[in-house]
C-alpha cells in the first residue's frame, strides 16, 4: 500500500474531525451475498427474466405482490445463513475506535452490519433494511419487524396461506412490503436518513467508500459534499467505478482489491 495513503490515513485517525464509512453492496460479496450487477442479478417470472431494476419497485409489488415476496424471501434466506466478512468487522471496530467520529451510512439492507457489532444509532440504512416491513398502502408511516410466522423461502418456491396471512399490515389488513428504497421511489429523511446523510457528509474529513457501483443517487451526492468541503475521498473496489474517480480528482485514493484484504490494512494505518 502506497506510503502516502498510510501517511493521509494516519493523519485523518489524530486529528478530530468525522470519519465517515460508505458502503455498497460489494462489501457484502465475501459474505456470498451477490451484487446486483453480478450474475446472480437476474429473477425468472413466466418465461421472462427480470433485472433487480425491475424486480425493486412499487410498480412490480403492485402488480405482483406474491412474485416480489418470493424474490425477497428467497434473498433474506441467503442475508441470514451469511456471515459478516473481515470487511465488517473491520468497520465495526472503526466505529469502536472513534465512537461519536464516526458515521456508517450503507446502502446494504442485509443487516451485516449491525450483526458485525455496528450501532443503529451510528449506522443509517440509507436503503432501508430486509428484516423490517411497512404497510403496502401506506395507511401508517409505521415500521414492522417482518413477522417470524413467515417463511423464507428456497429459489422460486410459492407463498404459503401463513405467509400471506403473516403479510398483512397489523393496522389496516393490506400486504406487507418490505422497508427498502425501492428504484421507482425516492429519498426521504424519515424512513431513509437524506438529509442527515448529506449534513454529515458535510462535516467530514475522511469519506471511504466500499464496493458500491454509485448507480444510486444519495451516495453520489456524499461523495460530491466532502469533495466540495475538501474531505479526503478513499475508495476500496476491485473495479474501476465513479468514486475511484471522485477520489483520484480530489487528491484523494482509489484502493484496487476486495474489501476483505483492504480494509483491515487501512485500519492498521489508522491506528499504528
Ligand atoms: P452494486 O451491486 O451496484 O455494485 C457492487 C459493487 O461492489 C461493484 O462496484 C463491485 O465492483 C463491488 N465489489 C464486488 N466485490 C467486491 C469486494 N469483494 N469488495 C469490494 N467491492 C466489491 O451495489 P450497490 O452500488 O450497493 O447498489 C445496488 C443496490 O442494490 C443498492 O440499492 C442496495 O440497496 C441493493 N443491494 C443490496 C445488497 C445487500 O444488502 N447485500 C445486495 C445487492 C443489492
Ligand atoms: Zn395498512
Amino acid at each position: 500500500m502506497e506510503e502516502r495513503l498510510l501517511g493521509a490515513m494516519r493523519e485523518v485517525a489524530e486529528k478530530k474531525g468525522k470519519i465517515v464509512v460508505l458502503t455498497g453492496a460489494g462489501i457484502s460479496a465475501e459474505s456470498g451475498i451477490p451484487t446486483f450487477r453480478g450474475p446472480e442479478g437476474f429473477w425468472t417470472v413466466g418465461s421472462r427474466e427480470y433485472r433487480p431494476e425491475e424486480m425493486a419497485t412499487y410498480a412490480m409489488f403492485s402488480r405482483n405482490p406474491d412474485e416480489v415476496w418470493q424474490w425477497y424471501l428467497y434473498r433474506i434466506g441467503i442475508c441470514r445463513a451469511a456471515e459478516p466478512n473481515a470487511g465488517h468487522l473491520t468497520v465495526a471496530r472503526m466505529e469502536a475506535l472513534f465512537g461519536d467520529r464516526f458515521l456508517l451510512i450503507t446502502q446494504n439492507v442485509d443487516g451485516l452490519h449491525l450483526r458485525a457489532g455496528n450501532s443503529l444509532a451510528r449506522t443509517f440504512q440509507i436503503h432501508g433494511s430486509i428484516e423490517f416491513v411497512r404497510c403496502g398502502v401506506d395507511c401508517t408511516k409505521e415500521v414492522f419487524p417482518l413477522s417470524p410466522a413467515v417463511r423464507v423461502k428456497k429459489k422460486h418456491e410459492p407463498l404459503s396461506d401463513g405467509d400471506r396471512e403473516a403479510l398483512r399490515c397489523p393496522k389496516c389488513g393490506s400486504r406487507v412490503r418490505p422497508h427498502v428504497l425501492w428504484f421507482d421511489e425516492c429519498y426521504n429523511e424519515e424512513y431513509y436518513r437524506f438529509n442527515s446523510s448529506l449534513r454529515i457528509a458535510a462535516e467530514a474529513d475522511l469519506l471511504l467508500t466500499v464496493g458500491t457501483s454509485g448507480a444510486t443517487n444519495l451516495p453520489m451526492q456524499v461523495g460530491h459534499v466532502v469533495a466540495q468541503k475538501g474531505g479526503l475521498i478513499v475508495d476500496v473496489n476491485p473495479d474501476v467505478n465513479p468514486f475511484a474517480s471522485m477520489a483520484g480528482q480530489n487528491g484523494g485514493f482509489f484502493c484496487q482489491g476486495p474489501s476483505g484484504t483492504i480494509l483491515p490494512k487501512l485500519l492498521d494505518a489508522m491506528t499504528n
